[in-house]
């Protein structure tokens, strides 16, 4: 079938000599008044030679092998994949923000400069801290400017001697991987057997070498850290400070704020939480937020406003461990941002979180039979489920992931975290109604039937997609890395 339909041909190997779209008269000019003749090249190699109707044929199919938000439920864990409204992308696209130049002067683009300041005035409203800087362009960038930034609080006060981040084995991937990045020694703990962090296992590790205890709340099992009060004060009284990552922040907005918890700093994902689209590569928007402690330390500039109403980005910031990305950070993604907040009241918000924890719930219970949580236990926005192996036949959860793929569903997050065996982690998000929820948790206990009965179709699984079940095996002994 596939071969009829040759969708999996590149286009170069759909060319045809001699076939064209458009077709122009040949220049009456010579191209070498326009472009120096150096440059002019002399042949076009291998370019796909198509029609029209091809080519906008060839892409189109592309195109809707994509999985996406706009055509299905999107179950990623610890991505929060919620639905992104299309008014918010038409108003970033608006000609005054798209094509604003970063070095107009700021009389031109007051308005942008507005609503960037009311982004962070929200920012700090729903969080409590007191600063935000919108620069990084990710949640992982925006560790890596949280951490830089206790570095320079920790050099103001000539605290040399702190060498070491302190990362829970629940924490995202991202977080060993940015301390290390940052030249500091990670000292990883292991979680109690309730999945949350071991008390005793931090006091053990905090000593005066350490800088920042780094905490994923809700962390990667989809567990609140209900100690997270005595966590705050046990790191404070070791002189080091508390950084939050707040890309789970969607299981909190609205309920609490994380300066009531003795955050000192965190950051967002506006493209998770607040509504920006996320994935395929597109820019992100890791906001970072601090107590005022540690405030003058954030990157420079912020987004002040002066006494006469007006807004700038002039202001001194002597203390600014300096600039972590050019200008003032994804402009279009915090415009999307600042939409979706604005959009909604505070008891709104607060709905929304409560809506992702339900729906993650909801799933988990639906879900209890067939692949148990790991930690049994009412969770957070997400759940993270495992396989029970004397029931299985031998198949695993890449097998179920894969299998997933036959019935229309992307698949969850799998083999992480890592301290759950066989982990499927579901996020479902506060965006997604009944009728998904129970189509994907239906689709799941079939699979479960199906490893009772045929487990064999279970293992080699995908069936029906554009590439089956590869060979992990012989991909990773002979690679082939040509078309
Ligand atoms: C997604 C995520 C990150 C990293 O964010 P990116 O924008 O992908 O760099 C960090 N921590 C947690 C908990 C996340 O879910």
């Amino acid at each position: 079938m596939q071969e009829i339909l040759a969708t999996n041909k590149l286009s170069i190997e759909k060319s045809h000599a001699g076939r064209r779209g458009v077709r122009f008269e040949k220049p009456q000019f010579s191209p070498d008044k326009y472009v120096p003749a150096k440059y002019l090249r002399k042949s076009v190699d291998r370019l796909p030679e198509m029609t029209e109707q091809d080519t906008v044929r060839h892409f189109t199919n592309l195109s809707r092998q994509n999985y996406c938000l706009d055509s299905h439920f999107y179950p990623l864990g610890s991505c929060t994949m919620k639905y992104n409204p299309k008014a918010y992308d038409r108003l970033s696209a608006l000609d005054g923000f798209a094509n604003a130049h970063p070095f107009a002067p700021e009389e031109a683009v007051q308005g942008t400069l507005e609503i960037l300041y009311n982004l962070q005035e929200l920012l700090k409203e729903i969080t409590g801290l007191s600063a935000f800087t919108l620069q990084p362009a990710a949640g992982a960038h925006g560790e890596l400017t949280g951490i830089l930034t206790a570095r320079a609080y920790f050099d103001a006060k000539k605290d040399k001697k702190r060498t070491e981040v302190i990362v829970p084995d629940t924490a995202h991937g991202t977080n060993p991987a940015t301390s290390n990045m940052a030249g500091y020694k990670v000292i990883n703990i292991h979680s109690g057997p309730d999945g949350r962090v071991d008390l005793n296992a931090l006091q053990n590790a905090l000593s005066e070498r350490t800088a920042v205890v780094m905490l994923t709340v809700p962390n990667t099992v989809g567990l609140f850290e209900k100690d997270i009060r005595q966590i705050a004060d046990m790191v404070h009284k070791a002189g080091a400070l508390l950084y939050m990552d707040g890309a789970n922040f969607n299981a909190l907005i609205g309920v609490a704020k994380s300066a009531d918890f003795g955050v000192d700093i965190m950051h967002l994902n506006l493209h998770k939480t607040f509504a920006a689209p996320h994935g395929g590569g597109g820019p992100g928007s890791g906001p970072v937020g601090a107590a005022a402690h540690v405030a003058p330390y954030l990157p420079k500039p912020l987004v002040e406003k002066l006494p006469n109403g007006t807004f700038t980005v002039r202001g001194k910031m002597p203390k600014s461990l300096g600039k972590m990305k050019s200008f003032y950070g994804n402009i279009a993604v915090c415009l999307r941002g600042y939409a979706y907040l604005r959009q909604f009241d505070g008891k709104t918000l607060k709905e929304i979180a409560e809506n992702a924890v339900l729906n993650a719930n909801y799933m988990r219970v639906l879900l209890k039979e067939a692949f148990p949580a790991f930690f049994d236990t009412v969770c957070m926005h997400e759940c993270v489920l495992t396989i029970q192996k004397d029931k299985m036949n031998g198949v695993h959860t890449t097998d179920v992931a894969k299998r997933l793929l036959d019935y229309g569903f992307y698949a969850p997050t799998i083999y992480f975290p890592l301290i759950v065996p066989e982990a499927i982690m579901i996020e479902p998000t506060e965006t997604e109604n009944r009728d998904a929820l129970e189509a994907f948790a239906k689709a799941l206990c079939v699979i479960f039937d199906e490893a009772q009965k045929e487990p064999q179709l279970v293992k080699d699984a995908p069936h029906n997609q554009p590439v089956c079940r590869i060979d992990e095996v012989g991909a990773a002994r002979e690679p082939n890395l040509h078309w």
